[in-house]
């Protein structure tokens, strides 16, 4: 599943190609994604220019010259291609397989370039919005602070789990806390933090705080980093496989030893809230 990284990557990478463009034309081959495409999207972009593409969350917002909007989200499988027709660039770095043709769902034309939404599962969408309408989306409106934002910080942390009686696992996928933290980071940061994932929130120390959301901030600069070092590596929509697994230390680790050179714990999992949790008993205290 796309999280906030990579989506933040296929944001730099669009606002290069695409930014500052007019939409020529859009072709629309499936319009059911996880919501319906408005049978009047065509009518509302084209033509338009595309002024500014920002992320909230793990939703990419598109500023259009009138003042309106459409927001894209990767849903489960969902990746943005961009490029010219015979070299395009794959914006997606978790998923190795290649993007297949008949799961291109929409296409956005430029003067130079094209832009494509590819979704195998289809649980990604695309909606328009006026200014009104998208302060108002119920998408947007109850989202927490941006994990990478001055927001989070340690007294909105101190402050906000007060009366948190839920376990710190929870407490951090909670969306109207910190936004787009996906489960694989709140894993690898509570790892790094040393805290266990079923600790109640209330119960975290200070200096747990201030090391937790230093490790929050440290991974998903890492992963962008990352990311963004194995998007160069597609040139085509065939590229090579991702990388990005390969740097997480419990996610997907389960039976394996602790990556701590002084600890002999053993990877866990576990499932808290239905997702897959790991973490190593030993190191990361109760
Ligand atoms: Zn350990």
């Amino acid at each position: 599943m796309p999280e906030l990284p990579e989506v933040e990557i296929t944001k730099k990478t669009l606002q290069k190609y695409v930014q500052d463009q007019y939409i020529t034309d859009i072709k629309i081959k499936n319009y059911s994604l996880r919501y319906k495409i408005n049978k009047n999207f065509r009518k509302n972009v084209v033509k338009k220019k595309i002024k500014k593409i920002t992320r909230r969350s793990k939703y990419l917002i598109f500023h259009l010259s009138d003042k309106t909007f459409f927001i894209i989200h990767l849903g489960m499988t969902g990746r943005i291609l961009v490029g010219k027709n015979n070299t395009l660039l794959d914006t997606s770095f978790y998923s190795s397989n290649s993007s297949i043709n008949k799961h291109n769902h929409l296409y956005f034309f430029f003067k130079k370039y094209v832009m494509i939404y590819n979704d195998t599962r289809r649980f990604g969408f695309i909606k328009f919005y006026t200014e009104q309408e998208l302060l108002r989306s119920s998408h947007l409106i109850h989202l927490g602070v941006e994990p990478l934002s001055k927001s989070l910080n340690f007294s909105y942390f101190k402050e906000r789990i007060k009366g948190f009686k839920k376990s710190i696992k929870n407490t951090l996928m909670d969306q109207s806390f910190i936004c787009g933290l996906g489960n694989i980071y709140v894993n690898e940061a509570l790892f790094i933090s040393k805290i266990s994932p079923g600790r109640m929130s209330f119960k975290i120390k200070d200096n747990e705080i201030i090391l937790l959301i230093k490790s929050i901030k440290k991974i998903l600069k890492k992963s962008i980093v990352f990311g963004g070092s194995t998007i160069k590596d597609f040139h085509n929509s065939e590229g090579k496989s991702g990388q990005f697994q390969n740097f997480f230390k419990v996610y997907g680790k389960e039976g394996q030893g602790c990556p701590r050179s002084s600890c002999k714990g053993i990877i866990q999992r576990s499932v808290i809230s239905s997702r897959a949790t790991f973490f190593c008993t030993k190191c990361q205290v109760e």
